[in-house]
């Protein structure tokens, strides 16, 4: 979740809500607050290529809203004891009025608030009242129901045991960020996939064998590191989207991860476990559909396979 949260279409849809929130109450300044709660945080963007800022769990009128699932309006904020005046003094802007609404998801959960203050009209500042409260808590429904499915959305791209991007996330990923790039540039896939698995499974369990798939995972996720994307692409097979990326360097990186794996040892409650995986490496073809890419690079995998195992299969140039 907390990967998903740093996405920009994240991020933009957060400052489109805020904003909603601030037309409806007719608020000076509006503010969404995401609840972190992996993190113990409250955050909140004011634009998209600023920072957030960022507060711990359970501060300001935010956190009194948040944990107590309550709305929360002063019209008086410098004689409430639940109103911190230093950010005031410090930046010299002075808070009139105070709305605050948390925000739920389908189940009741409280995910955020909305926090909307000094409330304006023609004569300039005034108090927020019941129709605006009834306005926010309209705005809060919104944005709960906006984010959750943005949630499920994200949800849906990733595999839950290994927390890499699933067969979906691939077409997802391969249409976002591969094509625009495919005509002008090389791209690479490599597949990998674990060899003689079943034997792990049938000699240790089933949940050792999930602890090798999280331990595969994650050195082909620092492998790739800022260079590309890995999927889960089923069982025990993986796929790695290379951007701008040759197949001669392709098959150096695949083959560098195969001797990482050949040399290293997972630990299953104590228990050393060894596994080699055999690799087949392809160059993008932006003619054929991404289904089609896999394919060929499927094919190259099966060469590793018959020919041996424990090997990196790629076309000489
Ligand atoms: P090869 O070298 O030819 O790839 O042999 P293999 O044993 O790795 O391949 P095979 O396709 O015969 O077996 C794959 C095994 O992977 C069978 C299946 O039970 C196991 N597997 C698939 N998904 C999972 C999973 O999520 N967790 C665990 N523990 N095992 C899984
Ligand atoms: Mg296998
Ligand atoms: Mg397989």
């Amino acid at each position: 979740m907390n990967e998903m949260v740093d996405t920009k279409d994240f991020a933009s849809t957060i400052l489109l809500l805020t904003e909603l929130g601030r037309t409806l109450a007719n608020s000076e300044r509006a503010s969404f607050w995401y609840w972190d709660k992996a993190k113990k945080q409250y955050w909140t963007l004011v634009a998209l290529d600023s920072p957030r800022i960022v507060v711990p769990e359970g501060s300001g009128i935010v956190g009194a809203s948040i944990s107590g699932n309550e709305t929360i309006l002063i019209n008086n904020p410098y004689e409430d004891p639940r109103f911190n005046p230093e950010v005031d003094r410090e930046t010299g802007y002075q808070t009139r009025s105070i709305l605050c609404i948390p925000v739920t998801n389908s189940r009741g959960e409280v995910i955020g608030a909305y926090q909307a203050i000094n409330k304006m009209d023609d004569k300039g500042y005034w108090y927020f009242d019941d129709r605006d409260e009834r306005r926010l808590a309209m705005a809060a429904v919104f944005c709960g129901k906006t984010l959750e499915s943005q949630i499920l959305y994200s949800e849906s791209q990733l595999d839950q045991l290994t927390g890499l991007k699933n067969r979906r996330g691939y077409y997802e990923y391969y249409e976002k960020n591969i094509l625009p790039y495919l005509l002008r540039k090389s791209c690479s896939i490599v597949m990998g996939d674990i060899d003689f698995f079943k034997r792990v499974n049938d000699t240790y369990g089933h949940n050792a064998g999930d602890v090798v798939l999280k331990y595969i995972a994650s050195i082909l996720r620092n492998a790739a590191g800022e260079m590309g994307e890995v999927i889960r692409w089923g069982g025990e097979e993986f796929v790695i989207l290379l951007k701008d990326c040759a197949v001669s360097q392709a098959s150096v990186f695949a083959e560098n991860i195969r001797k990482k794996i050949e040399t290293s040892i997972c630990y299953f409650e104590d228990v050393p476990i060894r596994v080699t995986m055999s690799f087949g490496v392809k160059a993008l073809d932006p003619h054929l559909t991404p289904e089609e890419n896999v394919k060929k690079v499927d094919e190259k995998l099966y060469e590793a396979k018959s020919t041996g195992r424990n090997r990196v299969a790629y076309d000489e140039i």
